[in-house]
């Protein structure tokens, strides 16, 4: 199983990030420390093959310091790291070349930590360089319990920029909209785009979760977790509960994430 979704931060950043990250969300519990030397022994443990690392620039200043230790990942065996670029940064576009000439494959943009709205027209130039590189873009989407309202990437916002991507994937984390998933019903599903499914074992209700893969198609949904604050075991055990065709449970638990990666 691939889990498209997972954090992690260096060993000596973990121990502080970790514990005010999981404050500002209301009290998460993590289910492993968060740094990078603990996180294969915990994806093993959960049954998982390979990760998607997703890495997030909170500032433009950072931008540099994320991108390096993504970098330091490439070529991992299990950890497939995604870069992160910031709006407010003045060499966005350069630092997208730099993450595809080191064989990044994707970035992670949080409209919530970065501060935009997913439409605004200054991104505008953002997802059409990382069109023209062909990166994965994945998206936080839907509510941050860490952040209070309005959201910055609901479903019909998010539905505006897709075509700016053109033939670059696009991936829309929380089943496309976190909480909001009559939303996503009525704006995602069918469209190109792909959902993640992190952060919902024991938190959406299974109908919903059932609904938007029968209305999306499985073809187009990733297993997630989101690590360190859900388990990888535990949401695929969420994917297998739906009683899905194992045809399609298989797609959502790694073919679809391995045609993506092209591993
Ligand atoms: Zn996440």
């Amino acid at each position: 199983m691939i889990d498209f979704h997972v954090h992690t931060f260096l060993d000596a950043i973990a121990a502080k990030a970790i514990p005010q990250i999981a404050k500002n969300a209301g009290g998460v519990t993590p289910v492993y420390s968060g740094a990078v030397s603990d996180l294969k022994p915990a994806l093993r443990k959960f049954g998982m093959e390979k990760a998607v690392v997703l890495n997030i620039a909170t500032n433009p200043h950072q931008q540099k310091k994320v991108n390096d230790f993504a970098i330091s990942l490439v070529g991992d065996d299990m950890l497939i790291p995604f870069g992160s670029i910031h709006p407010d940064s003045p060499d966005a576009l350069e630092e997208l070349d730099r993450l595809k000439e080191a064989g990044i494959k994707g970035v992670k943009l949080h409209p919530e930590y970065q501060d935009f709205f997913v439409d605004e027209e200054r991104m505008f130039p953002i997802y059409e360089h990382i069109a023209k590189l062909g990166l994965i873009t994945v998206f936080h989407a839907g509510v941050d319990i860490g952040f209070p309202r309005p959201v910055h990437c609901p479903p019909e916002r998010l539905l505006r920029v897709l075509d700016c991507f053109g033939d670059a994937p696009v991936v829309a984390a929380h089943f496309g909209g976190w909480l909001l998933w009559d939303s996503v019903l009525e704006e995602l599903c069918g469209t190109k785009v792909y959902l993640d499914t992190a952060f919902s074992y024991g938190r959406m209700p299974p109908d919903y979760a059932r609904e938007i893969i029968c209305a999306h198609g499985a073809d187009h949904i990733l297993l997630g977790s989101d690590m360190p604050w859900s388990s990888s075991a535990d949401e695929a055990r969420f994917i297998q509960s739906l009683d899905l065709p194992a045809e399609e449970e298989a797609k959502i638990l790694s073919i679809n994430a391995k045609r993506l990666l092209h591993i």
